[in-house]
């Protein structure tokens, strides 16, 4: 079958042709035409080598939509048939471990994420266990189908895990970023005022309350629209380059998240202020089976920005577009019609 596969680590190493054989299902495992594919960062994390991954020749991509071809003869998942337009949760995890057993399968102690430690969707095909695959509605668009499984579910686990409650204030760095825009339509729905950070004003389409365009000015303007009480909850997907601006927002009792570092991970901290304050840093990762359940029954509500679309041919281009300057919206791989 077609994907984008290397054998060596490096974006060069990467090649699109008919090398991969098509992935043999178990009777546990659903087969899935591959539709529609999310490009993030961990795809590009993958194929450089800065995460380690197997199975090798690799198949990257982490962010899958598609549509059911075969399903194995034992599956219990008696909702899906063949021809079901589906997409996959993207973690490979056990079910066994104490952390399974808690529903935080993406902490799974012996798992890992598809795309990483199991070949990816980069490809025409790909087979998943049954645990793995959510039904969605024929009248869902595969632009935002490709992105619920890590786009959508990152910053709902995320709000979830800082407990963000009605009325508080979230202050959102990134917020014109893929992941950003969607934090600010979750925290519409959960009650809270929502200050974005952003040269971009669109943001505002997305239900910001408030645009703050300037980092110099965040601290200043955090504290003149909360009346001096600061940010409720912060969230910092983007890194050191936000870190002291989101630590000097928070307010007493507020709640620091972050789920990435683009900008770089080395931050500086006062130990004092944090206790002093009674400020929770929380880091967050992925989000569980349940959440995407949640994010699914709200799609129908959610708005997402396309920037750039490839195809499979261009699967090195889509990488390396992760990375440009005026990116502007997500970048989508349009498997079935390379
Ligand atoms: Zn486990």
């Amino acid at each position: 079958m077609k994907a984008a596969i290397f054998e060596k680590p490096g974006l060069d190493n990467l090649k699109v042709d008919d090398s991969a054989e098509k992935p043999k299902h178990t009777d546990h495992d659903v087969l899935v035409r591959v539709n529609t594919v999310g490009v993030n960062p961990i795809d590009h994390f993958a194929v450089s080598g800065a995460r380690q991954v197997k199975p090798l020749p690799h198949i990257p991509g982490a962010e899958i939509s598609g549509i059911i071809e075969k399903i194995g003869d034992h599956v219990e998942e008696d909702n899906l048939k063949e021809g079901d337009k589906v997409i996959i949760h993207n973690k490979v995890f056990d079910g066994t471990c104490d952390m399974c057993l808690d529903g935080l399968d993406m902490l799974c102690r012996n798992g890992g994420l598809i795309g990483v430690v199991t070949n990816g969707g980069f490809a025409e095909y790909i087979a998943v266990p049954d645990k793995n695959v959510f039904k969605i509605p024929d009248d869902m668009g595969w632009d935002l189908a490709a992105s619920l499984p890590v786009t959508t579910l990152t910053p709902y686990h995320a709000l979830k895990d800082a407990s963000l409650q009605v009325n508080e204030s979230l202050l959102v760095f990134g917020a014109s970023g893929n992941t950003g825009m969607m934090a600010i339509q979750f925290a519409r729905k959960m009650g809270a005022k929502v200050i974005a950070v952003s040269k971009n004003e669109q943001v505002k389409d997305f239900g910001a309350d408030y645009v703050i365009n300037d980092y110099e000015k965040v601290v200043e303007q955090v504290r003149e629209i909360t009346q001096g009480k600061m940010a409720d909850v912060v969230l910092n997907s983007v890194g050191v380059e936000a870190w002291q601006c989101s630590f000097d927002s928070i307010g007493v009792n507020g709640r620091v998240v972050t789920f990435g570092a683009l900008t770089g991970a080395d931050v500086k901290i006062n130990v004092q202020l944090l206790y002093l304050r009674q400020v929770k840093l929380i880091g967050s990762t992925g989000g569980t089976r349940k959440q995407l359940k949640d994010v699914l029954s709200m799609s129908n509500q959610l708005k997402i920005k396309v920037w750039k679309r490839f195809k499979l041919e261009e699967t090195k281009e889509a990488l390396q577009a992760l990375f440009a300057k005026d990116r502007d919206g997500r970048i989508l791989i349009d498997v079935d019609r390379s």
